[in-house]
């Protein structure tokens, strides 16, 4: 079951995630849809954009929610969307497999250091349901010293 804190948890650490390595967030949404919520963060990855940091950033959102809510949920896009990555990149398997593991390692310190941050923004996010341009910044900037 996907509630919407869960769903806000999910987006807000893609969203912090990605911020707090250095890339563009220009839209943060959640939105009921039949019996359950769906949400986005759109992230600007500039084309030279290591596979690692997208990867991390596509991990963030399960990992939250299975670290902050002790729940992990399915994010079937989210693994369609790293496994295209991986397909993409063409690399050996162990490589891949390398570049998905230290994804993953990344995945979990970022949300834990800026578990706070994430939180915050989720609350945010369920009272607003749509964050985006100058506010989404502002907002984004304000919770980098935001460490747990
Ligand atoms: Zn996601």
């Amino acid at each position: 079951m996907t509630t919407e804190r869960h769903t806000a948890i999910h987006e807000a650490a893609h969203a912090i995630c990605a911020h707090m390595m250095g890339y563009e967030v220009v839209n943060v949404s959640l939105e009921p849809q039949n019996e359950r919520w769906a949400g986005v963060a759109v992230t600007k990855f500039p084309d030279a954009t290591p596979i690692v940091d997208e990867l991390v950033v596509l991990l963030a959102g399960a990992t939250a929610t299975g670290l902050i809510l002790g729940d992990v949920d399915a994010s079937g896009g989210d693994v369609r969307d790293a496994s295209d990555l991986l397909i993409a990149d063409a690399a050996p398997v162990t490589e891949a497999k390398r570049k998905l593991d230290q994804a993953g390692r990344l995945a979990r310190e970022l949300v834990t250091r800026h578990r706070t941050a994430i939180l915050r923004l989720a609350a945010e996010l369920e009272a607003k349901r749509t964050i985006e341009g100058a506010p989404l910044s502002r907002l984004l900037t304000s919770l980098e010293g935001e460490t747990q």
